[in-house]
């Protein structure tokens, strides 16, 4: 059957009807336990009782009034991260490019209003993916993203991810800001050691630069602490996130200090949908759950039992599986097979992946994952394993 949906994407042969916690079932019935989470954006899971109270409440009342009017809701959403983190101001979004391309917007403009229009270049990172948007595929750098839309928008300066010297070097006259994903998502969980984040908020410092840290994916409790930055210690001047806050409803924002967004005043930047009731009434609900008291505790307990048995995964079967990597409930498997033939391999045994760059598999399951959920997905991944080795014992008796 030939589908109506412009095909940029190699879709599996599967669809899902329903969701319940982490486990969502197929169309034809069958379950599949969840290591994927829609792309690290179910962040409590499916069918939460909270998440589906917040949405039918506010859905009964209000969907949509546009910007030209005060939104309580996302007054309520805005002060409640402003009190979580280092930002002053927000603005709320629809997608995760939608926030880098704000965040992008505002360190222009920052640099323009105070008297330096001459430093609009962003210094980003090799592998970095920031989003599909034309600024956005230029500012992640990706050849195969940029390929046949036209010249690469210009200003951006990418250098090699973790290299802070290359970093450092990059810096010229029309520099403004730096660019960064403290763990790269798409690139396949590379993870930016802490010499590198804290260098790079020194570097920004020293040359008034402006640190932009794109937490789109590594945000909202996925590693354990509220965003990542917070486990470096490092503060940005910009933050884009998006993904997690709206637990599947599309919500994003880009978060700023005072002085960061001091160019963005009235008329410079705008959105038809962004931060509209619902979204925001749906994100209060996720930071009710998030912020609660041992919420996050429980994200790190699980993130490490997770990581222990992704090593003994990764030691018992490492003519597969070459190396572990990431942070909390963002994890990598990098793979001797291929990524694609791992990921369907996993769903045989009704266990979803993501695919990554540097061929690793990602597991980003929903943060409220069990210990026992967890057990559960290793045993599927040793299943999983056992697909390939099967087939190498088999090549080499052949050739024996
Ligand atoms: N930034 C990062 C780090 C991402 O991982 C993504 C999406 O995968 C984006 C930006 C773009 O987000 P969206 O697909 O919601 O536009």
């Amino acid at each position: 059957m030939t589908s109506p949906l412009l095909p940029t994407y190699a879709r599996a042969e599967l669809a899902f009807e329903r969701g319940d916690g982490v486990w969502l079932t197929a169309t034809t019935g069958e379950r599949y336990l969840d290591f994927g989470g829609g792309i690290a954006v179910a962040s409590l899971g499916y069918s939460h009782p909270h998440l589906i109270d917040a949405l039918t409440r506010q859905g009964a009342k209000l969907w949509h009034t546009s910007n030209l009017f005060q939104v309580p809701q996302a007054e309520r959403l805005a002060a409640r991260l402003i009190e979580a983190t280092f930002a002053d101001y927000v603005f709320f979004t629809n997608s995760g490019a939608e926030a880098v391309e704000g965040a992008i917007k505002t360190a222009r403009k920052y640099q323009s209003g105070s008297g330096h229009p001459e430093k609009f270049r962003i210094i980003t990172f090799a592998g970095a993916f920031h989003g599909r948007t034309i600024a956005t595929v230029s500012a992640g750098g990706n050849p195969k993203y940029l390929e046949g839309f036209g010249p690469k928008l210009e200003g951006f300066d990418s250098v090699a991810f973790n290299d802070l010297a290359a970093a450092k070097a990059a810096i010229g006259p029309e520099t403004g800001a730096i660019l960064v994903e403290p763990i790269q998502g798409e690139a396949g969980i590379r993870v930016a050691s802490h010499e590198f984040l804290r260098g790079l908020r020194d570097l920004c410092d020293a040359h008034q630069l402006l640190l932009i840290l794109d937490e789109v994916q590594s945000g909202v409790g996925r590693t354990g602490s509220l965003f990542a930055h917070e486990l470096y210690g490092v503060t940005p001047d910009i933050m884009a996130i998006a993904k997690g806050i709206g637990g599947g409803f599309p919500l994003g924002a880009f978060l700023v200090t005072r002085e960061a967004g001091k160019g963005m005043t009235v008329g410079t930047h705008g959105t038809t949908f962004g931060g509209n009731p619902l979204a925001t009434a749906v994100g209060n609900a996720v930071l009710d759950v998030i912020l609660e008291a041992s919420f996050l505790d429980h994200v790190s307990a699980a993130g490490a039992a997770l990581r222990k048995g992704l090593l003994g995964l990764r030691d018992a079967h490492d003519g597969v599986i070459t190396e572990v990597r990431g942070e909390g409930l963002m994890q990598g498997l990098a793979l001797s097979v291929p990524v694609a033939d791992f990921v369907a391999a996993a769903r045989v045994e009704k266990l979803v992946l993501v695919a990554a760059g540097d061929n690793v598999a990602r597991i980003l399951p929903p943060l409220i994952i069990s210990e026992a959920e967890i057990a559960e997905g290793v045993r599927r991944l040793t299943a999983a394993c056992g697909h390939f080795e099967k087939r190498s014992a088999a090549l080499s008796e052949a050739e024996g």
